[in-house]
């Protein structure tokens, strides 16, 4: 029997290609075995609303965008059968690099014509899923202020990071994690469902989709001359052998705070309010991802063998400057 999917295209995520990516899917998809709608997105949340009206009624939704589509299609699937499916369009694409799906968008079309799935946790903080990271701190405070930016991009994103880490004071947390309580005078917390931001920057580098448990990541606030070594340590994928680094496993995690926080979930600026929880439903989404043969026909592959440096190289180029953009 045949397959339906449909597209959700956001087209004011990304860089700006969307009649190419459409045109793409139209004519790279397998009509023999699927029947595709192709649906645009008007307004924020329109995605989510979308995914919803077609959760159980079809075999993918895909969310052609960034983090922010992926986590509104996200969202409507948690306990669906229907699965998720990416064509990454956005600039961070933290979720899809994790799942090994090709930034390429003609290779993301192929992996949808396979339809291999498998299921993944999804965190839930208080009314809100979050797939990839969430958390509180300072990527928090920069991500709210990012959002109010008019002219936005990597360069308006650097500079607002620079302007605004100097001045930045770490806050006092509690948080509860599976009954035991911690304080800590942090300079961010994230709770890592997968292991990277997005550009291939890893919170929490050992963070797995499908454990059944939330990386709950605490920088402490640190000295100025720590900064050099914890920004290395970050790029080489090492933060978590940073001594400022902790990271606890936990399955639920209540935030004691007595005000409302600046928050994000998948990059998008939250509010977070008085004591909030955060946990974790296992295995609760299904995702279309690509299939070991898919990695054996790849076109790197061939790459990787004869360069063993490749992939290290590609994630070195993808790393520099901190590019996780909103749009
Ligand atoms: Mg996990």
């Amino acid at each position: 029997m045949k397959k339906k999917v449909v597209f959700i295209i956001n087209p004011k995520s990304g860089i700006g290609k969307k009649s190419i990516v459409e045109k793409e899917i139209t004519t790279e998809i397998d009509t023999e075995s699927i029947d595709f709608e192709i649906i645009h997105t008007k307004y924020r949340g329109h995605a989510k609303e979308i995914a919803e009206r077609f959760s159980g009624k079809t075999d993918a939704i895909v969310a052609v965008g960034g983090d922010g589509t992926v986590n509104e299609i996200g969202s409507a699937l948690v306990g669906s059968e229907t699965a998720l499916a990416i064509i990454p369009v956005g600039s961070g694409n933290g979720l899809a690099r994790e799942l090994n799906i090709p930034l390429r968008t003609s290779q993301a079309i192929s992996v949808i014509n396979n339809m291999y799935t498998r299921k993944i946790d999804v965190m839930k903080l208080n009314s809100y899923y979050s797939l990839n990271v969430a958390g509180v701190g300072f990527d928090s405070f920069i991500s709210h202020k990012f959002s109010t930016v008019k002219r936005r991009g990597p360069l308006q994103y650097m500079r607002l990071i620079t302007q605004e880490f100097p001045a930045y004071k770490s806050q006092e947390y509690t948080l509860n994690i599976d009954g035991h309580f911690f304080k800590r005078n942090a300079f961010l917390i994230s709770f890592a469902n997968s292991a990277q931001w997005g550009n291939n920057i890893r919170i929490s580098p050992n963070a797995q989709v499908d454990d059944g448990l939330i990386d709950v990541c605490i920088v402490a606030n640190f000295p100025n001359y720590a900064v050099p070594a914890l920004l290395v340590s970050l790029l080489a994928q090492a933060i978590d052998k940073n001594k400022y680094d902790e990271i606890i496993h936990a399955k639920e995690v209540e935030l004691m705070n007595e005000e409302p926080l600046l928050g994000h979930v998948d990059g998008e600026p939250i509010m977070i309010e008085p004591h909030s929880k955060i946990s974790i439903l296992p295995l609760s989404l299904n995702v279309v991802v690509p299939d070991e043969e898919f990695f054996k026909s790849s076109i790197f592959s061939p790459l990787r063998e004869i360069i063993p440096q490749f992939q290290q190289f590609q994630q070195q180029i993808s790393q520099f400057p901190f590019t996780k953009i909103k749009q």
